[in-house]
């Protein structure tokens, strides 16, 4: 369908918006080229116009107006996401959020915060009074807080928390509805569950209450190993030393680690590395735990400062992104591994697939076990193999959450159902206006 921009910019009246073409396809983009079957699909995907809500106030001014002109409205904020989860499938507007920044409050233990701020900027706001949020994505120099919780899962920090869905990781957000007369809607708790991970299709995130933890001083460091058994099994023990401060324990398997290019003298040639971020503090009981296994090849503590690249960005999803910066023939997939047999498991899928899986695991707490989260980079042949080595996984007992689908349905098969966002969205979102395309599920009630 055309979209009325003219009426649109009448009925925004002074919200800020941008028309020039060239940019709006710019931001219409995220970090989709990540799937090669998902660079293909989105590649002509845009928006009709940016709107830049400067308060809570635009962002209602903007519902509104889109609601009455049945316009289409995606959520965009830093655009780290790597599925296409801020990409207009249905154009219409593209909402930035990185405006509606700060922190409301804070007090030990919880922040109150505008959803637009950048996670970085964040703990900079925190910090000086001892706390830091529990977890952030690998992206926190660039992501916000709201892109967060609506597009991401965890991160660094899951080690010792879990992700996001664990109760008591989102305290609550303040949602905006898409009707003629906008509401908002504070959820608090498990109502809270209703926009986690949810792309922007169950309401505007206008402020989020998060809790947060003790800040220390985190060291970087990078253990080496002969065998990438060894890395796992040194991983795992850390994983398992409830007495040693940690945010992050990640085993990767050579060759993975000859593509961090700036890291070339801490990832000998031939060698799996660990790469951990600990307490300061506990670094001597950590070497203890190493017991001589391995070779420490870096330890500084984490710079986040401009210039500087702390360890977390050769983690998480940016493992990944340190090869494809020279090397778009690889793609990658995520995994949850099952705790009950997480070595065998992880043995067995490394035999299955040696050489064309190449392992990077992430030790997570998962409903209270230690487990393993993987995001494995894969060499890419054909999107038949890609769906058949999923499928493998899958039979294997190991979850999937398919990385190469733009849907929420098919992406999250181990997302948490009984907060029920589908029921959630008929009521915030009748006319299924928010992003269109992203909850298939959904059938719009008028
Ligand atoms: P965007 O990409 O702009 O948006 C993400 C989604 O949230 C979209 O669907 C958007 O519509 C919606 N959204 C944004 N703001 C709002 C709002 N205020 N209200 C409603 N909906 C909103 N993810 C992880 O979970 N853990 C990781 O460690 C991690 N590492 C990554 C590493 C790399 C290199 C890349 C490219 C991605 C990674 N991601 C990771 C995915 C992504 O970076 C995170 O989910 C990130 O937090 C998204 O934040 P953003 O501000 O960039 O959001």
């Amino acid at each position: 369908a055309t979209v009325d921009v003219d009426a649109l910019v009448r009925l925004l009246g002074d919200v800020p918006t941008e028309r020039e073409p060239t940019i709006v396809r710019r931001r219409s983009r995220d970090f989709f080229w990540y799937s090669p079957i998902l660079a293909d699909a989105l590649k002509h995907v845009a928006a009709d116009i940016i709107v830049r809500p400067r308060d809570e106030a635009d962002v209602i001014r903007t519902a509104s107006a889109c609601a009455k002109l049945r316009i289409p409205l995606t959520v965009r904020a830093g655009g780290t996401g790597n599925y296409g989860q801020a990409m207009p499938l249905a154009g219409g507007v593209l909402l930035e959020m990185t405006e509606l920044t700060g922190v409301v409050w804070q007090k030990p233990g919880s922040v109150r915060v505008r959803a637009g701020t950048n996670i970085l900027a964040l703990d900079q706001e925190t910090r000086p009074n001892g706390y830091e949020l529990r977890m952030h994505p690998s992206t926190k120099r660039t992501a916000t807080i709201g892109g967060f919780v609506a597009g991401g899962s965890g991160g660094v920090g899951s080690v010792a928390y879990g992700g996001l869905r664990e109760p008591g990781n989102i305290l609550a957000a303040r949602v905006v509805t898409v009707e003629e007369e906008p509401r908002i809607l504070e959820l608090r708790q498990d109502a809270a569950q209703k926009v986690n991970r949810a792309y922007g299709t169950t309401g505007i995130i206008t402020e989020l209450e998060m809790p947060t933890a003790p800040a220390w001083a985190w060291i970087d460091v990078i253990v080496a190993f002969d065998s990438f058994a060894e890395a796992f099994a040194a991983g795992r023990d850390i994983a398992h030393a409830d007495g040693v401060v940690k945010k992050l324990v990640t085993p990767i398997a050579w060759p993975i680690p000859g593509h961090f290019v700036s890291l070339k003298d801490a990832c000998p040639e031939g060698k799996a590395i660990l790469i951990c971020m600990i307490a300061e503090p506990f670094m001597e009981s950590f070497e203890a735990i190493l017991g001589g296994r391995g070779t420490l090849t870096y330890r500084a503590p984490s710079r986040e400062e401009p210039g500087e690249t702390p360890l977390y960005e050769y983690a998480w999803n940016h493992t990944t992104l340190q090869w494809l910066k020279t090397d778009r023939s690889i793609t990658y997939l995520q995994l949850l591994y099952p705790h009950d047999r997480l070595e065998e498991s992880v043995r067995q899928m490394a035999a299955l697939f040696e050489g064309e899986v190449l392992p990077h695991l992430e030790f997570i707490r998962f409903g209270g076990r230690v487990t393993c989260s993987a995001l494995p980079v894969v060499r890419y042949t054909s999107p038949e193999r890609l769906f058949e080595i999923i499928r493998l996984h899958e039979e294997h007992g190991v979850m999937v959450a398919n990385p190469h689908v733009f849907g929420l349905e098919g992406g999250s098969r181990h997302k948490r159902a009984e907060a029920d966002q589908l029921g959630f969205k008929a009521q915030v979102d009748p006319m299924g206006l928010l992003n269109p395309g992203k909850m298939e599920s959904f059938v719009p009630v008028r």
